[in-house]
C-alpha cells in the first residue's frame, strides 16, 4: 500500500517534488516552508507569531479561524519575501 504524498510542482523549475514541509524561525517567527530541491526556491507556507500562535491554541469557533487566517496571510504578505531570501531566518532541525 502506498503512503499518502503531496507532490508539488517548482515555478522555478518545473520539478515535481514531494511536499515534505521545513520548519525555520526568526525571532519570534516561526515558519513552514517547501524548497525544490534542484534549485533551492523556497516556498512560504504558514508563518505564526507568538499572539497568532496563541489564538491557534485557543478552542476556536468559527469567528476566531477566520481571524486566524487573516492573521496568517498578514505575516505570510509581511514575511513570505524575506523567507524566500532565507534572511535572518534559521532552519530548526526536525
Ligand atoms: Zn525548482
Amino acid at each position: 500500500m502506498n503512503a499518502q504524498q503531496t507532490e508539488v510542482k517548482c515555478d522555478g523549475c518545473g520539478t515535481v517534488f514531494e511536499a515534505i514541509p521545513y520548519a525555520a524561525r526568526k525571532g519570534e517567527l516561526h515558519a513552514t516552508y517547501l524548497q525544490c530541491p534542484v534549485c533551492y526556491q523556497v516556498f512560504p507556507g504558514l508563518i505564526t507569531d507568538r499572539p497568532l500562535r496563541k489564538l491557534m491554541r485557543d478552542s476556536s469557533p468559527a469567528g476566531f479561524r477566520a481571524h486566524k487566517q487573516h492573521q496568517a496571510a498578514r505575516l505570510k504578505k509581511l514575511h513570505g519575501e524575506s523567507l524566500k531570501q532565507m534572511d535572518g531566518w534559521t532552519e530548526e532541525r526536525r
